[in-house]
């Protein structure tokens, strides 16, 4: 039995950064009318970065990774449900449903349900001491194991993994590092950025074996917690804790359940639009048309939610936009900053500019003579003038690019 309790004009469901940054950017942009965030966390939308960098190095308290205050909440007029998961989508009433059963009606409703940990299909997912990263809860699970001495095996060579990697030597732990593919971060990036890794991550002492399948997590002896992990090939590795980041699952059930498109994300059209001219999907779950790169992808990063949220707001304040922002990303490992810009899939081209060997250098991914991605590592100033290569898509000399002799300033 449902009972309605409310409408409002614009419902958000989610409590990550583009939920937060939609309701703020709505009253930013002049949006009058009433605004409701529903999040199944326990807590303020809060920036996810941090939680494999400075929060799960114990840098930093949980308030600072908050994306506004409750003050600004308040001040902004926008009203937060924590704790209340939405359940299902009714598009043909204009409502939403609770878990309790309650219903919210909306005028316009917008999808920002993130994603969530993959798992492994591996038998021993559930043993104690097996952890995943995406929220608060779970870094402070994952910080509760750690103690000088203890090892950790991390399963997956992505930018989380490293990440934790990186964080957990600072914690003295013992790191090994299990990665199926034949390099780290191989979806991403050129073998020469994988190499430096590697390279990187075994001087501060993290085991990592490559080709690496894991057939199951071993239990200790009380068969609760886990004991160790076991590859394919019979090696095993011996584990007081498993930390499991081998990517995300989008959230597209609510809307796969009531209808709308789904292939790898919420399908969106340039506006963030939903085939149901109500209903808006922005982040992590949202598949869209980019219009820079003229094909659909799924991006998770936090200026691909930020892009998708203003996207929306401009649309419900009537002032019509589109998707055109260039993807842009970043990571920190051992304080060492990777700031990635543009995409490198479809290139025909690699061109480095510096010597890995110095510890700080770029590579650009070109396409004809044209850079559409690259990879700066500890080199910020090449970010910027890489940006512009980018997003003017300007004509370049591979040999001007690669030589230092040469201001990237003065090719853009
Ligand atoms: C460890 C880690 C490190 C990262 N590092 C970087 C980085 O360095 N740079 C970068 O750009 N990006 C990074 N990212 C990615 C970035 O944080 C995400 O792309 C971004 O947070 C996506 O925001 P979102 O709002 O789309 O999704 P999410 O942050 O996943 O938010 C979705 C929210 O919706 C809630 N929700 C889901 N379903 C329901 C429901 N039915 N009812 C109510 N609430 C629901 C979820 O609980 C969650 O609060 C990192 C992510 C992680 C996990």
């Amino acid at each position: 039995m449902h009972t309605a309790v409310e409408s409002w004009d614009v419902v958000i469901v989610g409590g990550g950064q583009a939920a937060a940054e939609t309701a703020f950017s709505l009253r930013q942009q002049g949006f009058p009318g009433q605004v409701l965030l529903i999040s199944d966390e326990s807590v303020l939308p809060y920036q996810r970065p941090p939680l494999s960098k400075q929060y799960l190095r114990g840098e930093v308290e949980l308030d600072v990774l908050q994306l506004r205050s409750v003050h600004s909440y308040e001040q902004a007029n926008i009203a937060v449900m924590l704790n209340t998961r939405v359940e299902q989508l009714r598009p043909a009433a204009k409502e939403v449903v609770l878990q309790d059963g309650r219903l919210v009606r909306y005028g316009k409703l917008v999808l920002a349900t993130g994603g969530r940990a993959r798992q492994l299909g591996v038998p021993g997912m559930h043993l104690q001491g097996v952890e995943v990263l995406r929220t608060v809860a779970d870094v402070q699970a994952i910080r509760s194991r750690w103690s000088p001495g203890r090892s950790l095996v991390i399963v997956g060579g992505g930018y989380v993994g490293l990440e934790v990697a990186a964080a957990a030597v600072a914690s003295g732990l013992k790191v090994t590092l299990l990665e199926q593919e034949s390099r780290v971060l191989g979806r991403v990036t050129a073998p020469v950025i994988s190499s430096f890794y590697q390279a990187l991550h075994a001087r501060h002492g993290v085991a990592l074996v490559t080709g690496a399948q894991v057939d199951a997590l071993i239990p200790a002896d009380n068969g609760l917690e886990v004991r160790g992990v076991r590859l394919l090939d019979a090696r095993t590795f011996p584990a007081d804790q498993v930390i499991v980041g081998v990517g995300l699952v989008a959230n597209v059930e609510l809307a796969q359940l009531a209808g709308l498109a789904t292939n790898n994300g919420i399908e969106v059209d340039e506006s963030c639009r939903t085939a149901d001219p109500d209903i808006y999907a922005a982040g992590d779950c949202a598949n869209f048309p980019c219009g820079f790169f003229q094909r659909r992808m799924r991006l998770e990063s936090v200026p691909n939610a930020n892009e998708h949220a203003r996207c929306i707001a401009a649309n419900l304040c009537g002032t019509p936009r589109k998707l055109d922002a260039m993807p842009w990303f970043w990571s920190d490992q051992y304080g060492l900053k990777l700031q990635m810009a543009g995409l490198s899939s479809g290139h025909e081209h690699l061109v480095l500019r510096g010597d890995p060997e110095q510890g700080h250098f770029s590579a650009f991914y070109l396409l004809g003579s044209s850079v559409i991605g690259a990879d700066c590592i500890a080199r910020p100033a090449d970010f910027i003038q890489a940006r512009r290569l980018i997003m003017g898509r300007v004509s370049v000399s591979a040999e001007a690019l690669a030589d230092e002799a040469i201001a990237l300033r003065s090719l853009v």
